[in-house]
Parts: structure tokens; C-alpha cells; sequence
């Protein structure tokens, strides 16, 4: 099974990945550095997903999409946070940011591009609006953003934030995946849905 490519960099210490999908390179979000992290290793993705808005997972967004000449995808929930990533200045973003615009849309159960045989999204809204987890079953991995990190959950503090929407999305939609599934997060080291359930602090009280 492959290890996808990782990169952590940023204010916020945010992961990206560079998974290959019979040959097709999608990028999981564009924290800053990960364009010259890219550059250096001259690889060019195919294709760009962006978990959610926040300015730590889009920082270098515009600008890869532009060189790699690659589209962009995201969660119409989450697109005013993309187009207008500014709204966030008050909010811990440290300077102002190039809006990023999707080439499409992707709602949880309309249709993922070809070329990422086998994806599936899940929507799990709390942390952020429209923050979609990337599924890939024959992997057993899901690159979940910052819905369930290793002992812990995303902050729900944060506009459009909901804890009980994304407890109960977690618990729903991640907690019923098969135990063995590797967990790559937005944030901190990789881990399994089996860890988590069992012992995720968030998630022990029900
Ligand atoms: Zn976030
Ligand atoms: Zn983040």
C-alpha cells in the first residue's frame, strides 16, 4: 500500500499530502511551503483537493494551482472562505492571501473526478463548513483535514464552528470506517480509526 508523500510547514505547523492514484498525483491542501517543497522535488500535481478553507490549508493554494496548472476542488460550503480568505484576518491569519477559486465544486454524494479511482467523500461539517474527509477504501486511508486528529478533534470554536455537528459527524461517518484505516490529519502525526475510537478523549463519552 503506498505512503503518501507528506509535507508540514506554516504558522500552524499544517500537513499537506501528495498521494498517486494509479498515476494521478492529488494534492490534500497547500499549506505554506508546500509549493517550493513541490518545486524542489519538481513534481507537479494533477489535481489539487482542499479539505476546507482555512488560510493554514490554502496559503499556497492559488499559486500551485497556477504553476502546476492543475484544478481545484472544494466543498461549496467552504467556498466564501476560499474566494474571500481575507475574512479570516481577524481570526489568527497573518497576512492577506490570493483567493482561491474551484474549477469545480464536490458535494459529498455527487461524483468525484475520474481520475481518483475509488475516492469517496465524506462531508463532516464542525470545525469548519464544508470540510470534506477523502476516503480511499482499497488504501484504507482517509485524509480527514481537521475533523479527527490523534487524540484529539478539531477546534469548533471558529465561525461556523459546531461541536455536536462534528462529534456526531465523526461518529457517524469516520468511527464506522474498518479499524485498520490510517488516518492522515490537517495537523500532528498520522494514526487509525481503531486508536481513536478507542481511546480519542473526545470521542469516549458516548
Ligand atoms: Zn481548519
Ligand atoms: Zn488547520
Amino acid at each position: 500500500m503506498a505512503v503518501p508523500l507528506s509535507y508540514c510547514g506554516g504558522l500552524a505547523a499544517t500537513n499537506a499530502y501528495l498521494v498517486n492514484l494509479d498515476g494521478h498525483r492529488l494534492a490534500i491542501d497547500a499549506p505554506e511551503g508546500f509549493l517550493d517543497f513541490l518545486k524542489k522535488k519538481k513534481i507537479k500535481p494533477d489535481s489539487l483537493l482542499l479539505t476546507h478553507g482555512h488560510w493554514d490549508h490554502l496559503w499556497d493554494a492559488a499559486d500551485l494551482a497556477a504553476w502546476a496548472d492543475c484544478p481545484v476542488y472544494y466543498h461549496p460550503d467552504t467556498a466564501f472562505l476560499c474566494l474571500e480568505p481575507d475574512s479570516m484576518l481577524a481570526f489568527g491569519l497573518p497576512q492577506r492571501l490570493r483567493p482561491v477559486r474551484a474549477t469545480q465544486l464536490l458535494e459529498e454524494s455527487g461524483p468525484v473526478p475520474d481520475s481518483w479511482s475509488g475516492a469517496k467523500l465524506l462531508l463532516v461539517p464542525g470545525h469548519c463548513p464544508g470540510s470534506l474527509c477523502l476516503y480511499l477504501p482499497a488504501q484504507n486511508q482517509l485524509f480527514g483535514g481537521d475533523v479527527l486528529f490523534a487524540d484529539g478533534v478539531g477546534r469548533w470554536d471558529l465561525p461556523g464552528g459546531d461541536r455536536d455537528q462534528l462529534l456526531s459527524g465523526i461518529r457517524k461517518k469516520i468511527l464506522t470506517l474498518p479499524g485498520n484505516t490510517t488516518v492522515y490529519p490537517g495537523h500532528g502525526p498520522t494514526t487509525t480509526v481503531a486508536r481513536e475510537k478507542s481511546s480519542n478523549p473526545f470521542l469516549l463519552d458516548s
